[in-house]
């Protein structure tokens, strides 16, 4: 009998992380669940039969320990992420795009870096970068996040050049609107600001999002999706929407 693949997931305490976490582990992987908020990952690696470790991507040391908590990888799933606040350019807050950017881009880079090796080793490694729509537009009141998805974008495409010929795949997957935690950090915890965003249209759920990312690491090896969009029938553009009500 094979043994049985592992798939490592940062961010994987909510939303679309915890998700996938969920869904690779029903596809029969062991997961490895990251994330700074130990008990919400302990408490799903026990559902579900996974591994939690803690996990900070903006900090270089926790990610060399958590790297080293586990042996071999075949999947990683580079969730962890996010937007911090709506300013101008003009009223830009530094502290807002330091988050942004060490979050989303540095740690992304910093775990895809530390578990290559052990990918490529796997003989069929599988890199998934959950970036957004933001990475493919620009809007008004956003610039720190869509700059930092737009780096992150780059840098995952760029693994698929450096490693193209060895046996490691790169899907990068593009989410519009999903009803998660991401508003509610985005506007410092104000709940209400946050559930407007949703407001007369049907977003996407993290489960949506999870099954997508399932069904791209579960094709046959020589098949890469390269590039998935996902928007909620009612979304257009990162920033219009269809309002029923
Ligand atoms: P979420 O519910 O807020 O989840 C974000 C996850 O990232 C949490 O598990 C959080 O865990 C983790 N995280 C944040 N900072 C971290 C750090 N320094 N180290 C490790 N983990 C960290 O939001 P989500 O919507 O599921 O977001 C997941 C990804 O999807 C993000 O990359 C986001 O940019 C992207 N995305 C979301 C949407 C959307 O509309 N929701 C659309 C497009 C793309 P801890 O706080 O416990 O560390």
């Amino acid at each position: 009998m094979a043994s049985q693949r592992t798939a490592v997931v940062t961010g994987a305490s909510s939303g679309i992380g915890a998700a996938t976490a969920t869904e690779l582990a029903a596809q029969g992987f062991h997961v490895v669940l990251g994330a700074r908020r130990t008990e919400r990952i302990e408490e799903l690696a026990r559902e579900i039969g996974g591994t939690a470790h803690r996990l900070d991507v903006t900090d270089p040391e926790s990610v060399e320990r958590f790297c080293a908590a586990f042996g071999p990888v075949d999947v990683l799933v580079n969730n962890a992420g996010g937007a911090h606040g709506s300013a101008p350019v003009a009223q830009a807050v530094e502290d807002d795009w330091r988050w942004m950017w060490e979050t989303n881009v540095l740690g992304t880079m910093r775990v895809t870096k530390a578990l290559l090796p052990r990918l490529v080793e796997s003989g069929d490694g599988h890199v998934v970068t959950v970036t957004s729509v933001a990475a493919l537009e620009a809007y008004s009141n956003g610039s720190g996040y869509t700059s930092a998805k737009h780096a992150e974008s780059a840098l995952h495409r760029t693994l698929r050049f450096e490693h193209n010929g060895e046996p490691v795949r790169f899907t990068e997957v593009l989410p519009g609107m999903v009803e998660t935690e991401f508003s509610l950090v985005r506007f410092a915890g104000d709940s209400e600001r946050a559930a407007k965003v949703y407001e007369g249209m049907t977003p996407l759920q993290a489960k949506d999002i999870a099954e997508v990312i399932g069904f791209a690491v579960t094709r046959p090896p020589h098949v890469n999706m390269d590039t998935i969009v996902v928007k909620a029938r009612d979304q257009l553009t990162a920033t219009q929407a269809y309002r029923h009500s």
